[in-house]
């Protein structure tokens, strides 16, 4: 296993550095108690060595052990991705689901040897990058005789830098801040900065379409592939590297999203772009959230691309901008890595004044390419500081049920959308969690066409039912969605927590193509059964 793997935590989706500390989480224990009135402890963390697992259930052949095993700490640790209930379940020592073996393969033939040893044996095979998955997308079926995961850990290298057209081919295993650290030594970036970019990877990124936190223009891994090359159990498929193609029906279209059903991506190209150093920020106050959103939708659509164009909620305004609770809040910030960008962020804020929103002068913050910005940070820093702080597990077991969902709706329907999912949401929320439960939105990414709203909501835990209180909430959360005409996911994935959802939007010859295209490339279905589609 490679070394940062090494370094991970079994019960957070973060390093073991991460996680937060016994006073940590003693402090965070009492901030529950107060809010919803009861006592909560810590409960305890597990010790690894005492995590009792199912026997594995498959013989590793000789050829094989230099890259596969049987051990506990790997089945322990490959055995759940990031979503709240598999880290809840992680933090009691429940790992009733484990994979029987774990793999990490070194080269093209070590991956072709693994790949070829589950088919043969119809284990389940789970193509693993970071395991930041929020939708159960590493996680092994319960049906199945066996199951190894394939870990591409050791695919970690950035293997060519094209400076001219600007851009590098990238094994999947490459965490974020490593491609990165690479890239700055010649004054590019990927410019891809989800918000698990430090746990995540490059072949994660693409199999699920991830989105960066910019918030429009390039922004999606969608936008950076050149070409992809992927192992599936009938063999290789790599597609030409191309700046564009129309020719036909795109192989990279088909590979992106597809979530580790169809095959193992092992490194694509990627478009870089210079590193920015011209920048500006503002954050603009309103009193009136229709308004807030009607002014995103005019900023957005002068076509003036902000990297960030973010509104929050009043909920969200407070909690992370540290407003009054009744405002909401449009971060608006520009970046470039060649054109000054003092007038575009003046121009969005005249559009946003004009449309309601208030902001004084001095908060428009400039840095001229110089790396000292001027102008006040205020409500934009307290709402990075939070973003870049997300904690890793930090409520963990305290007695706090939080989740998110997220989609995308048209501008013409946000407004009745919006008001539809926080009625039908706030009801199940009330009947589960009672008064002391919250839903807030923001928006993560803008186009001129609609918002991605993003929605969280978090109560009182009932502790030991919280499976069936998630379940209930995100059924009613998937109904208000496609119901009024949004989407099951705008990056999470699908995984096989979306996956209602997404069989009720996807046309139905659409189901049928992508089951043929599953049966001719992985015949056997070994492939993340559960994944995407039914199996
Ligand atoms: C705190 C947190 C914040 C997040 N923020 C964002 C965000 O801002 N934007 C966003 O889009 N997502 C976000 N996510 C979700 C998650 O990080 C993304 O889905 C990410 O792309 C997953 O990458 P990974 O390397 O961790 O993949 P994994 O979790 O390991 O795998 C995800 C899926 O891809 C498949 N897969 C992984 N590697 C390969 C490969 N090489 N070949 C084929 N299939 C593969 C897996 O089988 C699985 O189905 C967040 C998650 C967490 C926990």
């Amino acid at each position: 296993m490679a070394k940062w793997q090494q370094q991970r935590s079994f019960w957070t989706w973060g390093y073991r550095s991460d996680e937060p500390s016994e006073a940590d989480r003693r402090n965070m224990a009492r901030v529950i108690s107060e809010r919803f009135g009861r006592a909560v402890t810590p409960p305890p963390i597990p010790k690894l060595a005492d995590i009792q697992l199912r026997t594995s259930r498959v013989e590793v052949p000789d050829g094989l052990t230099g890259w596969v095993s049987a051990d506990h700490g790997e089945r322990v640790l490959h055995t759940h991705g990031g979503h709240v209930l598999e880290l809840l379940a992680a933090l009691r020592g429940e790992f009733p689901n484990p994979p029987d073996a774990v793999a990490h393969p070194r080269t093209d033939e070590e991956l072709e040897a693994t790949l070829a040893w589950c088919d043969a044996g119809n284990y389940v095979a789970i193509p693993y990058g970071g395991a930041t998955s929020v939708v159960g997308g590493v996680g092994v079926p319960e049906e199945c005789s066996a199951a190894v995961t394939i870990d591409m850990d050791h695919f970690h290298r950035v293997l060519e830098i094209d400076d001219v057209s600007r851009a590098a081919r990238i094994q999947a295993g490459v965490l974020g801040p490593d491609l990165e650290d690479t890239l700055r030594g010649r004054g590019l970036t990927l410019r891809h900065f989800p918000q698990s970019f430090p746990w995540s990877t490059v072949g994660g990124w693409v199999a699920t379409r991830s989105g960066g936190h910019y918030a429009t223009n390039h922004t999606h891994i969608d936008d950076f592939v050149e070409n992809i090359r992927m192992l599936s159990p009938v063999g290789w498929w790599t597609s030409r590297r191309l700046p564009g193609s129309g020719a036909g029906p795109s192989p990279d279209r088909m590979v992106m999203g597809s979530e580790g059903i169809l095959g193992i991506i092992t490194e694509c190209w990627l478009r870089l772009q210079k590193r920015p150093i011209y920048r500006a920020t503002a954050g603009v106050v309103f009193d009136d959230w229709a308004r807030a959103a009607e002014a995103t939708r005019q900023v957005v659509q002068a076509k003036l691309w902000p990297a960030n164009l973010r509104l929050l909620d009043p909920v969200e305004a407070a909690a992370s901008g540290g407003l009054n609770g009744e405002q909401a809040l449009l971060i608006i910030g520009f970046e470039s890595a060649d054109i000054p960008q003092d007038v575009f962020i003046r121009e969005a804020v005249a559009i946003a004044r004009d449309a309601g929103g208030e902001i004084d002068e001095d908060a428009i913050r400039v840095d001229d390419g110089s790396g000292k910005a001027t102008g006040r940070e205020g409500a934009v820093g307290a709402w990075r500081q939070s973003f870049i702080g997300v904690n890793a597990g930090l409520t963990n077991g305290l007695g706090l049920l939080a989740d998110t969902f997220e989609t995308a709706i048209t501008w013409d329907r946000w407004l009745e959308f919006d008001a539809h999912v926080r009625e039908r949401v706030g009801v199940v929320l009330e009947e589960v969690m009672g008064k002391g439960a919250r839903l807030s939105c923001r928006f993560t990414h803008v186009y001129p066409d609609g918002p991605a709203p993003y929605y969280s909501f978090n109560g009182p835990a009932a502790i030991g039912s919280e499976a069936e209180q998630w379940q209930t909430i995100k059924a009613a959360a998937t109904d208000a969605v496609i119901e009024a005409g949004g989407t099951v996911t705008h990056h999470h994935a699908v995984g096989r927590m979306h996956r209602s959802g997404y069989e009720r939007q996807r046309p139905a010859p659409f189901a049928e193509a992508l089951r043929a295209m599953k049966k001719s490339l992985d015949p056997n279905g070994i492939l993340n059964p559960g994944v995407l589609i039914d199996p």
